[in-house]
């Protein structure tokens, strides 16, 4: 009999590292799995990433993001770009990892014309020019049009991509020939109500995701004093 054939060792590396990563934002809370979830679309899911909770542990960010700067530790960095104020908190523990000891600067993302855009504030827009070298880090990547139009803008000051970290994408997105690197590459299938087989199966729905957003209002506090 012939030994099965071993798996390449890399992949191996991969899927023992992705599982790692997904313990990890299990323990945050963010992570939730095995389970027959409603999606606000109205779609099924057995898998979803609370997105507020991935960086809520700062030991553990730290390593998440240390395992990014470590992969583009070969690049000369000159500044982390972060897609937006959310992925900040990574971007740091990225940017301080990093042996080249980049700065750490943000997009902002807004609306113009119903089309998405994205700029670079004025105060950060002397840090990122011709020749600088500029890695983007993003939490989680859905579809990737946050991240393309940011590589478009770095382009057109004239700096270089030297690649996008994040922790978690969809296995589709990919940023044209930019090295991309992410603990998580998954994607969830999620499924129309008529064609999810969890329903058929007759599993309870889970509808806490969907409630939390539409019945539970953030904790807030107001000034009493007249303005
Ligand atoms: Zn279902």
């Amino acid at each position: 009999m012939s030994p099965a054939p071993s798996k390449d060792p890399a992949a191996v590396e991969t899927e023992v590292r992705e599982k790692i990563h997904l313990e990890i934002l299990k323990r945050t809370g963010a992570y939730h799995s095995n389970d027959h979830i409603l999606l606000p679309s109205g779609h099924h899911t057995s898998e979803y990433i609370e997105k507020t909770l991935v960086t809520t542990e700062p030991s553990f960010t730290e390593g998440l993001g240390a395992v990014i700067a470590k992969h583009f530790a070969p690049w000369p960095v000159d500044a982390v770009l972060s897609t937006g104020p959310a992925a900040l908190i990574l971007s740091h523990c990225v940017a301080r990892a990093h042996p080249s000891r980049p700065v750490l600067v943000y997009g902002t993302k807004g609306l113009s014309g119903g089309k998405r855009r994205v700029s670079l504030p004025v105060e950060f827009q002397r840090l990122i020019r011709a020749g600088t070298h500029v890695l983007l880090i993003e939490d989680l990547v859905s579809s990737g049009t946050t991240l393309n139009l940011l590589i478009s803008l770095v382009e057109q000051l004239g700096a270089h991509v030297v690649g996008v970290g994040c922790l978690w994408r969809r296995t589709s997105v990919e940023f044209d020939d930019k090295p991309v690197f992410s603990l998580v590459s998954r994607d969830f299938p999620t499924y129309s109500p008529e064609d999810c087989p969890y329903c058929r199966k007759g599993v309870p729905l889970n509808d806490e995701f969907v409630r939390r957003r539409a019945h539970r209002r953030p904790s807030s506090v107001q000034e009493s004093r007249p303005a």
